[in-house]
């Protein structure tokens, strides 16, 4: 099983049991066994709930939150800092009542707030009892309506932070204050001049779409200023991009931060909060290197960083130390959430006995099948090259006519039974030719239960890397491999980049499907940002989502179900009225009847079969 590197990208949380299944560790009780995660699914089978699903580990979502406050309280006390940390978590990086719920009840004890992008965000925080300190850090472009909202939200004990993206901002929030009468609590945020690496990168610098320059800063100061408002700014914001490679990136960005909050505080702006945004990264590979898809720093470094770093700014500047903020989102909800789904079949690019020879085959096809007579580990090159011209001579010869569709597929036969032996070969004995390359382009296809558009967007837009391994038979050698081919109609639904123990892979190892067993794969490390950028590719609709807790005695508690989409939830989305679809079906089933070509007493049969569809998942069942 080391050949899936689980040891390596597990963060101790995710590993292979002693029965070769994958087990997930209770980060809260560190001396419990690891629980089955198939034994997981074949408990929810029994209840009803089947994959594809999403499934919350709680404990994993506590721990996060638990790790990021603790360590930031912990640098803080270990630098002599004189300011706190109030941390806020991003909604967009998981809308999921489930999560927000959650993350606010676990996050109480360290007055941990929420950041809203968006009106209706705000509207999602404003709905939560916050611990008394913490902050709502409103960010994103806001009309009249957003800013009034968040200024009366302060009269029911919200710290409801308006952060100023533009001088335009300003004039809005100083012609809602002259009519409501109410101080706000204002931010500005600037724009930071040094860019990043990474996946992120044009989030940073001069051209980020966001934030202020120096100019429009000072315009907003002075705006402020004039219109008597200038006791309200507190906070300063800047974001330097998501998944942030390397440490030494927050470290420059972090100072240059503090540049604009001295200079700002010498102007007789009270600051008293540095927000720096979101970026801590998660380290999907385990390489722990500068890399886009691993981070070469832990929880700990980044926040001794930010503490180190904002201390011996303002210390220079003889600045008092502020309030720290972080919008930490991925780093805190990726782990707590990973997709199940199960393999429905395969398509495999070998066969074990291929066809005899007989006298009337066509001789390209008895040339095809002499190969085998001189395949050895010495002519593996030839063997290989002239398989695959008599294949492509034979293709050719169909398509102009000469060799007819069960020549055809004889051949086909004879050049699969060649490239398993060829296979074999290769895996026995090391070899010097470029077979090895070439064979991985006939991977096996595996054809899986889930839609990648809707669970893993990011694996299709942006080659966002997940761990991807089967779940079970993990002590038995993986005899195939495969890429893996989702069930949308679009050749773009497949993944073929794989993090293995020796690096990443254009396939998979995996075991020849069991004949009446399901067999399953995990995708790790899914629970920021996929849920809402998925899309409907094909109406298949969001999965079933359940949250458990991992109990110390190695077993769970199913903590909620959420049932995914049934297909007259998804045609809704798309503006078809499911019962219009209905009686549009039974109009012409009544017209089939009428003119004798279905029999009345088929009718219900298929109506039944209609209604049944409609009221079911949308994948397959
Ligand atoms: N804050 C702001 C303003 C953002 O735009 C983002 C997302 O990019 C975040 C916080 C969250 O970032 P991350 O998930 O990388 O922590």
């Amino acid at each position: 099983h080391s050949v899936y590197g689980v040891e390596k990208w597990g963060k101790g949380l995710i590993e292979v049991t002693e029965g070769g299944e994958i087990g997930l560790r209770n980060p809260l009780a560190p001396e419990a066994p690891a629980i089955s995660l198939p034994g997981i699914l074949r408990d929810l089978d029994q209840r009803g709930i089947r994959a594809p699903m999403i499934l919350r580990i709680s404990s994993y979502l506590e721990n996060e939150i638990a790790h990021i406050n603790e360590s930031f309280a912990a640098a803080i006390a270990r630098a002599d800092y004189k300011g706190c940390y109030r941390g806020v978590f991003p909604i967009k990086v998981n809308q999921q009542a489930q999560v927000i719920d959650r993350i606010v009840e676990f996050g109480q004890k360290y007055d941990y707030g929420l950041e809203a992008g968006s009106k209706p965000e705000l509207v999602i925080a404003l709905a939560h009892r916050l611990a008394k300190e913490a902050l709502i850090v409103c960010n994103g472009v806001k009309d009249a309506e957003f800013i009034q909202l968040a200024i009366l939200s302060r009269k029911i004990g919200f710290n409801t932070v308006i952060v100023l993206e533009s001088p335009k901002e300003a004039d809005t929030v100083i012609e809602v204050y002259n009519e409501l009468g109410i101080e706000p609590l204002l931010g500005v945020r600037v724009k930071l001049t040094n860019q990043i690496s990474g996946k992120w990168e044009e989030s940073s610098g001069d051209r980020s779409a966001f934030g202020m320059n120096t100019d429009q800063l000072v315009a907003v100061v002075d705006k402020l200023r004039d219109a008597g408002l200038i006791q309200c700014l507190k906070l300063q914001h800047s974001h330097l991009g998501s998944q942030v490679p390397d440490v030494n990136d927050v470290r420059r960005a972090v100072g240059e931060a503090c540049r604009y909050y001295t200079e700002l505080t010498r102007e007789g702006v009270p600051l008293t909060h540095l927000d720096l945004g979101g970026g801590m990264g998660v380290d999907y590979t385990g390489e722990k290197k500068a890399t886009e898809n691993s981070i070469n720093y832990t929880v700990e470094e980044y926040c001794a960083n930010v503490v180190e770093t904002v201390a011996y700014a303002m210390d220079e500047a003889e600045v008092e130390h502020p309030t720290l903020v972080t919008e930490s989102g991925r780093a805190v909800v990726a782990t707590s959430s990973m997709l199940v789904f199960n393999v429905l079949e395969s398509t495999l690019y070998d066969a074990p006995n291929g066809p005899e020879v007989e006298p009337d085959d066509h001789h390209m096809v008895a040339d095809l099948a002499a190969v085998h007579g001189y395949l050895s580990h010495e002519r593996l090159q030839e063997c290989w090259n002239d398989a695959n011209f008599y294949r492509n001579e034979l293709r050719a010869l169909f398509r102009r006519g000469y060799v007819d569709l069960r020549q055809m597929a004889r051949a086909e036969r004879i050049y699969l039974s060649l490239m398993a032996r060829i296979k074999a070969l290769v895996a026995s004995e090391h070899v010097e030719t470029d077979v090895d390359d070439q064979l991985e382009k006939l991977a096996d296809i595996y054809h899986c239960n889930f839609s990648l558009f809707q669970s893993l967007p990011d694996v299709w837009a942006i080659d966002q890397l997940h761990p991807i391994v089967p779940l079970q038979m993990l002590d038995q050698t993986p005899d195939r491999r495969a890429v893996l081919s989702d069930i949308t109609c679009d050749s773009d639904g497949k993944i073929d980049r794989f993090i293995l123990a020796d690096g990443v892979s254009p396939s998979l190892p995996v075991h020849t499907l069991p004949e009446d067993d399901d067999y399953y794969m995990g995708v790790f490390f899914v629970g920021a940002y996929q849920e809402t950028l998925g899309d409907l590719h094909n109406l298949f609709g969001d999965t079933n989502v359940v949250t458990i807790d991992i109990k110390p005695d190695g077993g769970f508690d199913l903590l909620h179900e959420q049932e995914g989409d049934t297909i007259s939830e998804v045609m809704a989305y798309v503006e078809f009225d499911p019962s219009d679809c209905v009686a549009a079906f039974r109009k012409m089933v009544d017209e089939a009847i009428s003119t004798g070509t279905l029999k009345a007493k088929d009718r219900k049969t298929l109506m039944s079969a209609y209604r049944d569809s409609i009221n079911g998942y949308t994948y397959y069942e």
